[in-house]
């Protein structure tokens, strides 16, 4: 029978085995391909965990030989063996997912240093003893707390005690003897732990390593990133097993981190940190604030030098930004990761342009680069350069943006807080990958301690939430919940504002403004718009809004909700009027106190869209929204009376309330809205039509250009609705023209927001000029679900819990509503070839949305503003 293959040799992979042997180990053995110096090693394929996942966590069949083999081998290659007093093989174990995962699974690092080797190790070592010691006693913290499952302030208290005898601050500081005895203690307090069950026999380590990074595929830390980046926990993670190399080993040894460009800004500079005489989990963990790598260049230059030369190589063999880890042994300099870097939208958007100018990618592989949902953190508020305020300390700029929040000393904390809707800071002495969930529903993020490269700070670049790590001096008590900034307290009531591009930190809200955007977004802009076909406009109301999504390049007004318009304070009293009018004099009075208010808005917008189209839609107000709430009116009118208010008030206020409990509906989303109230008052839209035609004409006048004119017809179900207000907005355009002596460009056409409506598109196109898919409604309707209510509800449950992958209302429902949304289109083009159709749910911005809406053959998307860049690049790599 034939075996699965769960074992690769270094040299037998490449980096198009990614799925197989992750990240990690594709890319070493890439590396060692392309002659990158990489310690040898071999690879647990992902499939091993996932069988073991599948067969009630046991081994498959062959795993423990094939491990075996694998390590026999290494040990041929190596010269080295696992255990032996005279030439021992220390591995390390490390993770290494098929997508990276930064610091949520786990790592052990000098496995096979034992009582019998530790001896041989310094030997080895030049005879350094404390090296080998400190080796032996991470080793025992490492396995004890990752293998074993042994509490880590087991250890660290013990660590501590050490240090406080010996009078000394750093680790550094512990000699030979020191080390020497806290490994004793370290093993005396896991065999304590475990009941007398230490393991010492190194392959059974090596084994029970190799399946506690395979468990720890399935930890609750890595199962909330995998939630948040969408990854899959079906794929499993490879283990790889790589012989030690020590960076460690005295003032000649280092190790660091580094990447191929700056991954805050993208600059193609030195960036980078390192620790002399440390192990790697120093620098990423936070442990000891690392040195700029700059500084390695007098301590070991030939290694730095061979460091910039690889890194080169490293870029233009995989065409991309690399984020490395290295350790040098003795001077001498050794790979042990490389990937694709994670950074910044303002860094991907930069190298990609730069990388096109290089000639390492064409244009539509940088369009394939940039995640349109990660333009939005370039499109994130900034500290307003008219602020003074001085800062109260400056750490590292670690995730830029401004944030502005009330401080919260803990992950639970924040993550409570902040999804209930505060905006909260998290401050921590350092972020540990376990702090995520309160990362990710944070405004930013604030560390005394940890570098560039620490957790907190790849987390929140990749999340695009604001970081400020490592500040220096400032003092956290978690159990009182305070910070102390230069001498200054500060609790959970109190309120910081964090610059993370420049890592300054201030007391106090300061103000906040939007972006400036610069030639690099333009540029990947003019790209997206050269090879999309789905058109990009904008829902907007009014002048400001308009303008700001025309300069983010919306092509157009796909949505302007004219009931926006109404709910301003000065015109809600018209409007009520006009509601609650009895008879068609009063409506027709108050309609005319409202249509140059109207007439206003609207030349606003088409001041601002000049040139371009601009769907306005008539009035959709559920009715409640502009009315008394019947019992706010109720209470009112009982306190009048109790109170013997006069009986013309009391009067008034009793007919308010009768009027309120006359217009009551129950289900006010499914009531008088849209067309309906129109098809009740003509006059209404009448008075719209009208207000629309005098506010083109007035911009056409004044400007000399105006807007193409579209007028829509919402809530629309029946073919006849859309028939009889057609005839309305018709008449009264064609009046207004009349009387004006003058011509207009115009359409009108309807919302698709009803089931009813996508299914007898046909009958309805036989009077629209174009549809626009109101995707709000049609998912409201076409699940059943109120858009009012449901997230709070059930629907974050059912996401949750994976009932559904994703909230229908943010990523459009392609198998359910979708083929509303498809039926609607095939039906409509049926009898109308050319319709013109748009969506303009707020799916109009989501980018996987987008992709389906290209597939449909929409002619166009609209979102909201700011998510208009978003639009036009997932609009463009839908092509792709
Ligand atoms: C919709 O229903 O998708 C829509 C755009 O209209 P509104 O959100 O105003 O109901
Ligand atoms: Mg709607």
């Amino acid at each position: 029978m034939n075996q699965t293959k769960y074992v690769y040799d270094l040299n037998e992979g490449d980096a198009s085995l990614k799925p197989l042997l992750g990240g990690k180990g594709a890319n070493l053995a890439e590396m060692n391909r392309i002659g990158v110096p990489v310690p040898d090693a071999f690879t647990v394929t992902t499939q091993a965990c996932v069988d073991t996942m599948n067969n009630n966590s046991e081994w498959p069949e062959g795993l423990r030989e094939q491990v075996e083999a694998g390590l026999a081998r290494l040990e041929e290659r190596t010269g080295k063996t696992l255990g032996s007093v005279e030439n021992p093989l220390l591995v390390s174990i490390r993770s290494g997912a098929v997508f990276s995962m930064p610091g949520m699974m786990d790592t052990i690092l000098n496995l096979g240093i034992s009582d019998e080797t530790v001896g041989q190790v310094a030997k080895l070592a030049d005879g350094n003893e404390r090296f080998a010691w400190d080796c032996y006693r991470r080793f025992v913290q490492m396995y004890g707390e990752v293998v074993e499952g042994i509490e880590p302030h087991v250890f660290e208290d013990a660590l501590t005690e050490a240090k406080e005898a010996k009078g000394v601050d750093n680790d550094t500081d512990l000699d030979a003897e020191d080390l020497k005895a806290l490994t004793q203690k370290f093993k005396d307090l896991a065999n304590e732990a475990l009941g007398g069950h230490w393991t010492t026999d190194p392959k059974e380590q090596l084994m029970r390593a190799i399946n506690a990074v395979f468990k720890s595929w399935l930890n609750p830390r890595a199962e909330v990133y995998r939630k948040s980046q969408g990854i899959s926990r079906n794929l499993g993670t490879a283990v790889n097993v790589q012989q030690m190399v020590f960076g460690n080993r005295g003032e000649t040894s280092a190790t660091g981190v580094c990447f191929s460009r700056n991954p805050s800004t993208g600059e193609k500079e030195l960036y980078g940190e390192f620790l002399t005489n440390a192990q790697g989990e120093d620098v990423v963990a936070g442990i000891r604030t690392p040195r700029d790598l700059a500084e390695m260049e007098a301590e070991l230059p030939e290694a730095f030098h061979e460091l910039l030369a690889t890194m080169d190589k490293l870029e233009l063999h995989n065409k991309d930004m690399q984020d490395m880890e290295f350790t040098i042994e003795d001077r001498k300099l050794y790979m042990l990761q490389t990937r694709n870097g994670k950074r910044t939208a303002a860094a991907a958007v930069k190298t990609a342009v730069d990388m096109v100018s290089e000639g390492l990618i064409t244009k539509e592989e940088a369009l394939l680069r940039i995640n349109p949902s990660d333009l939005d953190a370039l499109l994130h508020d900034a500290i307003d350069p008219h602020e003074t305020a001085t800062a109260i300390v400056k750490g590292l700029p670690a995730s830029p943006g401004a944030a502005v929040g009330t401080l919260s000393f803990t992950a639970d904390d924040a993550a409570e807080r902040g999804k209930a809707g505060e905006k909260v800071i998290l401050v921590r002495y350092e972020t540990t990958p376990d702090d995520i969930h309160g990362v990710m529903v944070a405004q930013g993020v604030l560390t005394a301690h940890g570098g560039m490269t620490s957790h907190a700070a790849v987390v929140a670049r990749g999340m695009g939430i604001t970081c400020v790590a490592g500040a220096p001096g400032i003092k956290i008590d978690p159990k009182a919940e305070t910070v102390t900034i230069g001498g200054q307290e500060y609790g959970k009531g109190d309120t910081l504002t964090l610059n993370g591009s420049t890592g300054e930190v201030f007391s106090g809200a300061l103000a906040l403004v939007p972006p400036k955007l610069d030639e690099n977004f333009q540029q990947v802009g003019e790209w997206a718009d050269a090879v999309r076909r789905l058109g990009v406009r904008a829902n907007a109301e009014n002048f400001e809004d308009a303008s700001k999504a025309r300069e983010l390049g919306a092509e157009g007004i796909g949505l302007a909700r004219t009931e926006h318009m109404f709910m301003a304070a000065d015109r809600l009293p018209a409007v009520r009027k006009m509601i609650l009018a009895e008879n068609e004099e009063q409506r027709a009075a108050a309609l005319a106190e409202i249509l140059p208010m109207q007439q206003a808005d609207f030349e606003g917008i088409f001041t601002a869209m000049k040139g371009l189209p601009v769907t306005v839609r008539l009035l959709d107000p559920p009715l409640h929204e502009f009315l008394p709430n019947i019992v706010d009116q109720s209470v009112l009118v009982k306190e009048l009376e109790l109170t013997g208010a006069s009986e013309d008030v009391l009067a008034k206020e009793r007919e308010t309330l009768a009027q309120v409990k006359r217009l009551h509906e129950q289900n006010p989303m499914l009531g008088t809205r849209g067309c309906r109230l129109a098809m009740l008052y003509p006059s209404i839209p009448d008075m719209q039509a009208r207000a629309i035609v005098k506010a083109a004409l007035a911009v056409q006048e004044r400007e000399g250009e105006t807007v193409g004119v579209e007028i829509m017809i919402p809530l629309v179900a029946i073919a006849k609705e859309l028939e009889v207000q057609r005839d309305i907005v018709v008449k009264a355009v064609e009046e207004e023209l009349a009387a004006a002596g003058k011509s207009l460009d115009y359409t009108v056409g309807t919302m698709i927001e009803i089931p009813r409506a996508a299914l007898t598109a046909n009958e309805i196109a036989e009077h629209a000029d174009f549809f626009s898919f109101g995707t709000n409604d049609l998912t409201q309707t076409g699940i059943g679900i109120s858009r009012d209510d449901a997230e709070a509800g059930f629907l974050g449950h059912y996401v949750e819990d994976e009932v559904i992958a994703k909230n229908p209302f943010e990523s459009i429902d392609q198998e359910g509503v979708g083929q509303l949304v498809q039926i609607g289109v095939e039906k409509g083009r049926s009898t109308k070839a050319e319709l013109k159709t748009g969506v303009c749910g707020e799916h109009g911005g989501d980018p996987d949305s987008i992709e389906f809406f290209h597939k449909v053959g929409l002619n166009y998307v609209s979102c909201s503003p700011f998510r208009v860049p978003i639009a036009r690049l997932a609009a463009a790599r839908a092509t792709l």
